[in-house]
């Protein structure tokens, strides 16, 4: 079906293209039809991400006489994000009705305003039920001209105790009106209203009721409940694109997980019940600019939450009601793309996956928790993609030339290279030097309560870091016989080895290896610096002809090795190269 087959009409039309809709998703195929046309009640079973809000927004567009200045439809959702994120849907539906008046009304928000825009004549009305019901007791808004209302996500609105505004709100509308229900469940409550305010109305589900969109993944990873965070931390850190949704049961537990994630350098915000209105607003703002990449919230807290584009929903800790883990995991693989969806549990929570599995009928795979290899590697690669992406503004560069090229000259193009992967990649190698696996077995752990997380494995001082640790252990390598002061006075080459820190290798462990292999004397060897995985050595021109033919290949601690010239070309050479090629 195409959209124009749906009885839409021009102006409608227009602004679905405009959008850059291009096939109708299943719910706007099936509803537009029956709610255009507009006889009977409906009721949707529909998660949200389907495309719901257009299946019901254009017929609503469709059915409006914008040139008459009373409420025709309203819409009642259960948050304040949903609500704006309705309106703004709505606007661009009516992109084409310049007179179309929507008026978004929420807690939390300036009443007087909002009895402004709704005086001014509002054809559309949406609203959160708390802020709808105080208008209606202050005589600011009157329902008496509703011919449409939609309750939209009515299964989140029953759950967060709207039952008695939803049936005030619905009280005051004329007996005349359609109504329009929009679930993702259809628990007995909502049932219930179904039963009180519709007759006969048309039904349609999409998918299986509860279904999962297919294009999301299903895994959980169990470790000791005292490594719970510390796994948190790695699946994070082994997606380095991660624009991901974290689940926490509590409130206590939301603010701790985030002022944890906060003080280990993470760009995260959170959203749970105990924050203002404004506190609420500016954290949402950071996550849809993208400021924050996670956002760790609560179930209630996270309701209505209408992001695209997340990757990732982690259940930090499994909710109590597997309906629960639906919702959650909807928020991700929206608008056709896919998404994953992981749960932390420990050695004793594996029922929580069975029943999962058996209630929301989808197969969760175990996963182990990401090593610190893995990580690593992972991290590399991203930090080389973005390199790689990233363009160069020649003119900016050149002001700061003289002081780069100052500071940089000593090195070879490749150390450069290396170093500068390395100031991220340091980082995490760094956390992650001593950690080790953090998956554990099931039942693993003795009943009993759970620890917290005291004395995890990964835990690297402030900043994903133990950097002083690792300072004082050069100090130490150095007196092993490296020594700082290695300066050679005379004409040097400069050589790679492929052994580092990793492997074991120091500054006396290389002066040994190249003197015992070559010959040399150990003061005709200059400088000498030790990285992570490998290493560069100076050596006396006069000499330097004895060490490829001595020891370009060998073992080390049962590891090889091979040797080369490091690439002496100045930094300052190789840009000025590269600008003539441009
Ligand atoms: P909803 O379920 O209404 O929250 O919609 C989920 C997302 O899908 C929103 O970002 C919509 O803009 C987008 N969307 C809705 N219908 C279509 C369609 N027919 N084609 C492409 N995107 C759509």
């Amino acid at each position: 079906m195409k959209f124009k087959d749906l009885g839409l009409n021009s102006s409608v039309l227009k602004a679905v293209e405009k959008l850059g809709y291009e096939t109708p998703s299943e719910i706007q195929d099936k509803a537009i039809p029956v709610l255009l046309k507009g006889e009977q009640d409906f009721v949707g079973l529909a998660q949200t991400g389907t495309g719901k809000t257009a299946a019901y927004g254009l017929p609503l567009i469709q059915h409006a006489d914008f040139s008459i200045n009373h409420t025709q439809s309203l819409v009642v959702c259960p948050t304040r994000e949903l609500c704006m994120q309705i309106t703004k849907d709505l606007e661009g539906f009516a992109k084409f009705e310049s007179k179309a008046n929507i008026v978004p009304v929420y807690g939390g928000a300036r009443i007087d305003e909002q009895i402004r825009r709704i005086k001014k004549g509002a054809h559309i009305v949406v609203a959160t039920p708390g802020r709808l019901l105080d208008l209606i007791n202050r005589n600011a808004i009157k329902l008496r001209t509703v011919q449409r209302v939609v309750l939209d996500e009515a299964d989140e609105m029953l759950n967060m105790g709207f039952k008695e505004d939803i049936d005030a709100i619905l009280e005051q509308t004329p007996t005349t009106k359609k109504v329009w229900l929009f679930s993702a469940t259809m628990p007995k409550e909502v049932r219930r209203i179904a039963k009180n305010y519709m007759s006969d109305p048309v039904e349609i589900t999409i998918g299986v009721q509860n279904s999962l969109a297919a294009n999301i993944e299903h895994q959980y990873f169990m470790m000791k409940e005292k490594d719970r965070y510390y796994a948190l931390k790695r699946i994070i850190d082994h997606y380095p694109d991660i624009f991901g949704l974290i689940f926490c049961r509590t409130r206590r537990e939301t603010g701790s997980v985030s002022e944890k994630l906060e003080k280990d350098g993470y760009n995260v915000v959170s959203l749970h019940g105990d924050l203002s209105q404004p506190q609420r607003d500016a954290a949402m703002r950071k996550f849809r600019d993208r400021t924050a990449k996670i956002l760790v919230a609560t179930d209630v807290a996270a309701r209505g939450l209408d992001v695209d584009e997340i990757t990732h929903v982690i259940h930090y800790n499994l909710p109590d009601e597997a309906e629960n883990y639906t919702h959650r995991s909807g928020r991700t693989a929206r608008a056709g793309k896919s998404g994953l969806s992981l749960a932390l549990i420990n050695t004793r929570e594996i029922y929580k996956i069975n029943q999962i599995e058996r209630v929301v009928k989808v197969k969760i795979n175990y996963t182990r928790i990401p090593e610190a290899e893995d990580i690593c590697e992972k991290r590399m690669y991203a930090m080389m993609d973005n390199v790689v992406k990233t363009q160069v503004d020649d003119e900016a560069i050149e002001r700061y030339w003289p002081v780069i090229y100052e500071k940089l000259q000593r090195f070879t193009s490749d150390e450069i290279v290396m170093k500068f992967i390395s100031t991220e990649l340091n980082t995490f190698l760094d956390y992650y030097k001593n950690a080790g696996n953090l998956n554990a077995k099931e039942g693993e752990e003795k009943g009993g309560r759970d620890r917290g997380d005291r004395g995890g494995r990964d835990r690297g001082g402030r900043d994903r870091g133990g950097r002083d640790r690792d300072r004082g252990d050069r100090r130490g390598r150095d007196r092993e016989g490296g020594g700082q002061n290695r300066n050679l006075s005379g004409p040097k080459e400069k050589y790679f080895i492929n052994l580092g820190e990793k492997m074991n290798m120091n500054k006396g462990a290389l002066l040994r290896l190249i003197c015992t292999g070559t010959g040399i004397s150990s003061n005709q060897i200059g400088r000498i610096d030790v990285q992570r995985s490998f290493a560069f050595f100076e050596v006396d021109a006069a000499v330097s002809d004895k060490i490829l033919p001595k020891i370009s290949e060998g073992t080390y601690e049962g590891k090889t090795f091979t040797i080369a010239p490091s690439d002496n070309k100045s930094p300052k050479s190789d840009y000025k190269k590269e600008n003539r090629r441009r």
